[in-house]
This record gives structure tokens, C-alpha cells and sequence, in this order.
């Protein structure tokens, strides 16, 4: 089996991160930790947290790192990532998340934080067409819908399109990565960890060049994967 891994994936609304984090965890065989995706279950099952985030999350706002900090944490503590790694989506989206993510990791660390990087008019294009599969979190677009109607290839749950892929949620959410996510862009430089990669074109072409980067980069830990 190949080794597990330890991965961050940043990147603009849009710009693919959900696709490829699932191309990266098939291949490292590793979890995929999304917090939208855990977020959006919460919301659904109408928990206590998912009625504290929904607030947030309709406006495109950021859930607060009280509320979010404890789920991620958890998910952290679990015996697969201890073993095997994880594959990051969505989180951490700002420097205080970044630096009580470094708490819970420590001593072991990061291996590679991947960005991945796409134009903004690109990633207005796929958002406005972006549809999303309400149970499983299957991407699909109007150009690329399932193969029945709304209803997705994978569980047969409805393909509806996001509440928060209005123009204005996602022109806010735009500004806020542009605002607080971006910088976390240099203090990952400055760790000598963080790996820009080119996210336009097909996705098999951008999942090459992913793996590329942490395989270069990749340090596997003795006793830890197998
Ligand atoms: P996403 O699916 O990653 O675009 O996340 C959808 C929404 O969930 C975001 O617009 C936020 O409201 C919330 N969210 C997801 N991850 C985080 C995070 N790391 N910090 C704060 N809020 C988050």
C-alpha cells in the first residue's frame, strides 16, 4: 500500500480543492477531512454546532473557531489520521486556524501544504455552475450534470446547487479568502512547506501534478505507515 501522508490543500472557492482532495485520499489512501462537508452534516442533522454554523455559512461568513476548533480536533484524535494521515480541505482557512492546527499536530507536523492555484474568472465560471450532491458532497456542473437528472451517479441523493453559490455569498467568500486566507499563504512559504500548483485544465492533469509535489516531498515517518 503506498504511504499515508499529511496534507493541507488551499485554494480559492472554485478552484477544485473537493475534486482533487478525493483524487489525493484515493491515492494516499488517507481521510478526507472537509469542514464544509462535516459542517453541512451538522446542519443537516440539525446538531447544536450545525444550528450554531448555519448562521454563518448562509452568508458566506466564517464559522467561528470556538465552534469549529472542537469538531476538527476530534476528527484529528481518530484512529485513521493518527495512522495514516489526512488529506485537509477547507481548513485551515486563517492564520490563528493554522497555528492551533500546528497544537494539535504537533510534534509530527505537515508534510506538504499544496496551493492550488486558478484565476479568479475561472473560479467564478465553475462556481456559478457548480451542483452539489446534498447527501454524499459529489461535485457535478451544469456542463458535466449526473447521468439522471439531478440525481447523482454515486447514492442517488438529489444534485442541487449550493446556498451559498449565490453571486453574493460567493463574492464574499472571495473577499474573505483574499483577506484571511491568503496570508496564510506566506506563513506556510516561510515554513518551507507550501507547494504552488497549477489548477487549470482536465482534473487528471492537475491530480498528476499534485501527486508530483508531495512525492518530492513526502516524508514518511518509521513505525507510522505501512
Ligand atoms: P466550503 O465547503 O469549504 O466552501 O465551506 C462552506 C462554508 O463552511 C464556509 O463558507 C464557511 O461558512 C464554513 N467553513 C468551512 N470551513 C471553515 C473553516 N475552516 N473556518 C470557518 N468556516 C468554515
Amino acid at each position: 500500500m503506498v504511504p499515508g501522508a499529511r496534507l493541507i490543500v488551499l485554494g480559492k472557492q472554485g478552484a477544485g480543492k473537493g475534486t482533487q482532495c478525493v483524487r489525493l485520499s484515493r491515492h494516499y489512501v488517507i481521510p478526507h477531512i472537509a469542514t464544509g462537508d462535516m459542517l453541512r452534516a451538522a446542519v443537516k442533522k440539525r446538531t447544536p454546532l450545525g444550528e450554531e454554523a448555519r448562521r454563518y455559512m448562509d452568508s458566506g461568513e466564517l464559522v467561528p473557531d470556538e465552534v469549529l476548533m472542537k469538531m476538527v480536533g476530534d476528527r484529528l484524535d481518530q484512529d485513521d489520521t493518527k495512522e495514516r494521515g489526512f488529506v485537509l480541505d477547507g481548513f485551515p482557512r486563517t492564520v490563528n486556524q493554522a497555528d492551533l492546527l500546528d497544537e494539535l499536530l504537533a510534534p509530527a507536523g505537515l508534510d506538504i501544504v499544496l496551493n492550488l492555484v486558478v484565476s479568479t474568472h475561472i473560479v467564478l465560471r465553475r462556481l456559478a455552475s457548480r451542483r452539489v450532491c446534498i447527501d454524499c458532497g459529489e461535485n457535478y456542473s451544469v456542463g458535466t450534470p449526473p447521468r439522471v437528472g439531478w440525481i447523482c451517479d454515486i447514492c442517488g441523493g438529489e444534485v442541487v446547487q449550493r446556498e451559498d453559490d449565490t453571486e453574493a455569498a460567493i463574492k464574499r467568500r472571495l473577499d474573505l479568502y483574499e483577506k484571511q486566507t491568503a496570508p496564510l499563504i506566506s506563513r506556510f512559504r516561510k515554513t518551507g512547506k507550501l507547494a504552488a500548483v497549477r489548477g487549470d485544465g482536465p482534473a487528471d492533469a492537475v491530480s498528476d501534478r499534485l501527486v508530483k509535489a508531495v512525492d518530492e516531498r513526502r516524508q514518511p515517518r518509521a513505525g507510522a505507515w505501512s
